[in-house]
């Protein structure tokens, strides 16, 4: 019998730092401000504080708790718990978190990417229960994504695969991407991108109704521009959900899942967004791989980042088990 998990959640802009028993019922949860500028040594800190308030928060002393789980941007290395270049967190270049973690709260500490974590937390506590295959995709400030392939998360061979954000959609004359390729569905459609290709067709003499400085326009804006009828905005967004669709098919001609789990701000969209999806995929993905695939929001909203870190603990757990069940048996 598994006791609490706690999960850690180390984001670019947000902390958060919660308990849950193994079937997903929180018992406790923090947040504050990242402060990502002071460096790793005060955000580990900052965490190790609000871990120790979150169990007792639930009632609970270190001792009763199983495990840690961690999210944490990438790249990284999910075995060693080593985070080699948090992309997002000033620097965090080869930071053996996992090891500081243990080393803080005495406890064991499995650490993997946000994203891979995220979709470990759909797929035990979301919308992703029950199925054996299922993709996950983050759209949000950045495009993240997460493969659970036979029930398990898919790590490749580095603990790096399913970074399904920067599968290229338009690799001839598309917009460079911060990854070094060209034309990633993350140069286009992270809510970062859409604002930002929103205002570079202002900047060439495009006109729009959407009454703010140009330089504070969010995706968020954008979207609500196209419930009005903006035509600029429209114009945008047809074309993100044609490329955002477009990457959507060649994941699914990948890895023929049975379920794609759309997640982050961007998806807040609603069927503005899942609707134009789901029509690309209809029209454009081979019948025998369209017909059996849902693509669902995901559940988990404000709690991805603490649930997903405990379904990371969760996981390792379990393949511990079962290497020793192996063993013995
Ligand atoms: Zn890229």
């Amino acid at each position: 019998m598994t006791g609490p998990i706690l999960g850690i959640d180390i984001g670019g802009t947000k902390l958060a730092v919660g308990v849950a028993t193994p079937d997903g019922r929180l018992l406790s949860d923090r947040r504050q401000p990242s402060g990502a500028a002071d460096g790793p040594d005060a955000m580990i800190a900052r965490v190790v504080a609000m871990a120790r308030a979150a169990v007792a928060d639930a009632g609970l002393t270190l001792a009763e708790i199983e495990a840690v789980g961690i999210g944490c941007g990438g790249p990284l290395d999910p075995w060693r718990g080593v985070v080699l270049n948090a992309l997002n967190n000033p620097g965090w270049i080869d930071v053996p978190l996992v090891a500081r973690i243990e080393a803080e709260l005495g406890r064991p500490a499995h650490l993997d990417n946000d994203a891979n974590a995220a979709a470990l937390g759909e797929h035990r506590f979301g919308a992703g229960r029950d199925t054996a295959d299922m993709v996950y995709l983050t759209i949000s400030t950045g495009v993240g994504g997460g493969l659970i392939l036979a029930r398990r998360l898919y790590h490749g061979t580095n603990g790096n695969a399913g970074e399904l954000g920067h599968i290229s959609v338009r690799a001839h004359g598309g917009r460079p991407c911060h990854c070094g390729s060209i034309g990633c569905i993350e140069a286009y459609c992270s809510g970062t991108n859409i604002a930002e290709r929103f205002r570079e067709a202002l900047a060439t003499g495009a006109t729009t109704g959407i009454d703010r400085d140009p330089a504070a326009i969010t995706a968020e804006d954008v979207a609500a521009a196209v419930h009005e009828g903006d035509p600029l905005a429209s114009s945008i967004w047809a074309e993100t959900m044609e490329l955002l669709g477009g990457g959507i098919v060649s994941i699914i001609h990948a890895f023929n899942p049975q379920l794609v789990v759309l997640g982050g701000g961007v998806t807040r969209a609603g069927d503005l967004l899942f609707g134009p999806v789901r029509r690309v995929v209809s029209e454009r993905a081979m019948p025998w791989l369209a017909e059996p695939v849902r693509i669902v929001p995901a559940e988990l909203g404000e709690m991805t980042g603490v649930l997903g870190a405990v379904a990371v603990a969760l996981e390792r757990i379990g393949d511990r088990d079962e290497k020793e069940a192996m063993a013995s048996g």
